[in-house]
């Protein structure tokens, strides 16, 4: 691959993050070196929902819906537990509206509000019960990016779905043949892919072209400022000089199991997101004496492992978002009790996960299984069976509850104990009655994580004093979260995403 040794900016990553500060960039006249350590584009980015969460969006107003700058920060400060800096959210609700107008005006982005997509707290001060600060989208038709259509992360089973076709979004997964084949013939595909399609789009059409299978190795820091980056390509190493400024880009460190154990709150083993974010960025970010913020914190999922479900050369881990919030299904932990509402959102449900069982110190909640009857099997589908369909093999099964937990040593007088937890006056309770009955188990995933370098609220790394390292900016799940454990709605970490990436990669373009 063609790239040159010098550039006023560098960027390492080519997801949400570095997509969006490279085109803020070279829109400002940067030349602009893009480097990515995997094969393919997009990062998590790219096989994620795609859903950006702005208060105040341009498309809130289209629809006739109400947002203020208050009611945002009223409810951001209202997940916060305290962890969140004001100046981070102030940034990030100030900029929103115009990121988003930005992205349409500078890209083929044409974003629609997630319909009636509530805000994952709507009973907190500021929440959305209606929503309109979740945006989808939509559909980007690949063809247009030529031979750099294929060089796009995708997840096989849905890159042609919208999100509103996906479990995330309020579907079931599953579309009729027809419009399977449509999309299929004409490379339309969503969500994440329809994220970073035309952000790449624009990108190649500025004449920045990303650097594919290229691995950021270590900074190169001169009298204690940044100017370049040690890059390993086709085997070798190169420096490459930035002129301005290096943008970190380089994902959460959620596939690195060192760093998962030092830093997590509590056990992560199921990344949901690319095997390439294994905290390269993080650790160029502490060694050139970074402070560090949000290291406990990752965006949280249950998450199921399907046997033989292999992703980018790894088991892939797969959100569970759908068959836990429908009737005739219960989370259940080994001793047999539920111990939370199963529809809560998944960044919280991530809390259950980690309550400390005091008396025993052990995790209380983990392991964790997913108990459901064949009533919610028929009529729901399972875990990438659709309605109808037979269960699949692997799923544990007896023919009532009592043998299915002797089977998996959960606590056979607990399962089916209950408590009530209704998360709308609509409990979605059922009754579990019909057997053979089913087991699932359930890990505590994450999305990415959520710690790494401060930075103030252009981008700007600081140091363990908080001031800027001269020539180093970071964007995305590499830095310390802006909303620290916040996850507004869907979109939660996208919003931000976009938002300091385009802050970051304007303040390493115009740096002196
Ligand atoms: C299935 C799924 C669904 C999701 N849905 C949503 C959603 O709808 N809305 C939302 O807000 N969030 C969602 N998320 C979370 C969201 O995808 C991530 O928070 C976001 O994509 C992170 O963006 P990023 O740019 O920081 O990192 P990434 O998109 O992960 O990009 C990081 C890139 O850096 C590259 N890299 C790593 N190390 C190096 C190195 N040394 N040199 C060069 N490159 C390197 C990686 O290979 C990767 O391509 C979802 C996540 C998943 C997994």
């Amino acid at each position: 691959m063609a790239f040159s040794i010098e550039y006023d900016v560098v960027v390492l990553g080519s997801g949400a993050a570095g997509l969006t500060a490279a085109l803020a960039a070279a829109r400002e006249g940067a030349s602009v070196g893009l480097f990515e350590k995997a094969d393919l584009l997009g990062g998590s980015s790219a096989i994620s929902g795609g859903v950006p969460w702005i208060p105040l969006n341009h498309h809130q107003d289209e629809a006739g819906i109400t947002d203020s700058r208050d009611e945002a920060l009223a409810y951001l400060a209202s997940l916060s537990l305290d962890r969140m800096r004001p100046e981070m959210a102030e940034t990030f609700v100030d900029n929103g509206r115009d990121t988003i107008q930005w992205l349409e005006d500078v890209t083929e982005l044409e974003f629609t509000l997630l319909p009636s997509y509530p805000d994952y707290h709507p009973e907190n001060p500021g929440g959305k019960p209606d929503g309109g600060r979740s945006l989808d989208p939509g559909l980007f038709r690949f063809t247009t990016l030529g031979p750099w259509s294929d060089k796009v992360a995708r997840s096989r089973r849905s890159a042609h779905l919208k999100i509103t076709d996906t479990t995330l979004g309020g579907g079931t997964g599953f579309l009729d043949d027809e419009t399977v084949q449509y999309r299929l013939d004409n490379d339309l595909r969503g969500c994440g892919n329809a994220l970073v399609g035309p952000l790449i789009k624009a990108l190649l059409d500025l004449g920045v072209t990303p650097v594919l299978a290229a691995q950021a190795l270590d900074l190169i820091i001169d009298g204690g400022r940044v100017t370049g980056v040690r890059m390993l390509i086709g085997g070798q190493e190169h420096d490459i000089t930035a002129r301005r400024g290096v943008v970190l880009a380089t994902g959460g460190f959620e596939w690195n199991t060192d760093l998962v154990a030092e830093f997590l709150r509590g056990p992560m083993t199921a990344p949901t997101s690319v095997p390439t974010n294994t905290g390269d960025g993080l650790l160029m970010a502490m060694r050139a004496g970074a402070r560090l913020g949000n290291m406990g914190q990752a965006w949280w999922v249950p998450a199921v492992q399907i046997p033989g479900d292999i992703a980018f050369g790894e088991q892939r881990s797969n959100l569970v978002n759908r068959e836990r919030t429908l009737p005739g299904a219960i989370l259940v932990n080994a001793r047999g009790r539920r111990f939370t509402n199963e529809s809560t959102n998944y960044n919280a449900l991530g809390g259950a996960f980690h309550e400390m069982d005091a008396l025993s110190f052990g995790y209380a909640n983990l392991p964790a299984w997913l108990v459901f009857d064949e009533a919610h099997a028929r009529r729901y589908g399972s875990f990438g069976t659709p309605p109808g369909s037979p269960i699949a093999d692997w799923i544990p099964r007896a023919t009532t509850l009592r043998a299915l937990a002797e089977q998996l040593g959960i606590d056979a007088d607990g399962l089916g104990g209950d408590g009530d937890y209704r998360f709308t006056k609509d409990s979605t309770l059922g009754r579990l009655d019909e057997g053979p009955f089913y087991a699932v188990p359930i890990q505590s995933g994450t999305l990415g994580t959520s710690g790494g370098p401060r930075t103030d609220t252009s981008g700007r790394v600081l140091d363990t004093r908080l001031q800027p390292i001269p020539g180093l900016y970071a964007a995305g799940n590499v830095a310390a979260a802006p909303t620290a454990m916040a996850y507004g709605g869907a979109g939660g970490t996208l919003g931000p995403i976009l938002v300091f990436g385009r802050l970051a990669g304007l303040a390493a373009a115009t740096a002196s």
